[in-house]
């Protein structure tokens, strides 16, 4: 899967990047309207990641020469919070979907996947598993010996990325960038907090226990004893 990111803000442009391609994903990234216009018509994606403010040639330009040129995949828009109006250009524009910065990636994530799914081209396993623990991405459900499990948004999305890595020791700063967003200070305790209400819904009542605090390194899930 290979996905093209149009962003000139170096930092949200290289947080991005890494974040896709940590999850497997195959990124370019422009730093310009022009750079992503180039690669988009002489390249093959399987999905945009447009901002809409950038130098020279804007996303909303960019969008249209692409369609324009019969390029059909999806295409994503990151708007500001308070350009309510870009989001319906955007959307009468041809762009499949939008997200306002600032946003967590396990958002971003969400609705790259949604946007890859309705294309028919993913090819990603619906079910994440370890020992007796089940996370179904599509039914967003978890559950653990058959028995369902409520968690909140965020406390998914750290199972999921949990789950995805698993074995990997994932340090805070890790964490923080793919859970929360790009501004998230990870030296609060929020992390900590969340992976201990996290082990109360998901390992305290049952064995083996899946997740795992490696000392001044970060925490892992694995089936270890
Ligand atoms: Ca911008």
């Amino acid at each position: 899967m290979k996905i093209l990111v149009v962003e000139d803000e170096p930092k949200t442009g290289t947080y991005l990047k890494q974040g896709l391609m940590e999850t497997g994903f195959v990124v370019d990234l422009a730093n310009d309207g022009l750079d992503g216009l180039h690669l988009a018509l002489t390249e093959a994606y399987d999905l945009a990641i447009l901002d809409v403010m950038l130098p020279g040639v804007d996303g909303w330009q960019v969008l249209q020469r692409i369609r324009k040129a019969g390029k059909d995949m999806p295409v994503l828009f990151l708007t500001a919070r308070d350009q309510v109006e870009d989001r319906v250009k955007g959307l009468e524009l041809g762009a499949d979907d939008y997200l306002v910065k600032p946003f967590a990636f396990s958002e971003l994530l969400a609705r790259v996947r949604t946007l890859l799914r309705r294309g028919g081209k993913s090819k990603e396993s619906e079910v994440l598993r370890a020992a007796d623990l089940e996370l179904d991405l599509l039914r967003r459900r978890v559950t653990r010996a058959g028995k369902r499990i409520d968690l909140t948004a965020k406390e998914f999305a750290l199972l999921e990325l949990l789950l995805r890595r698993q074995g990997e020791v994932l340090p805070r700063s890790l964490i923080a960038s793919q859970v929360w967003d790009m501004n998230f200070d990870s030296d609060t305790n929020v992390i900590e907090v969340a992976i201990k209400r996290l082990r109360l819904k998901v390992d305290d009542d049952f064995e083996p226990k899946l997740i795992h605090t490696v000392r001044g390194m970060g925490y892992v899930l694995e089936t270890q004893s």
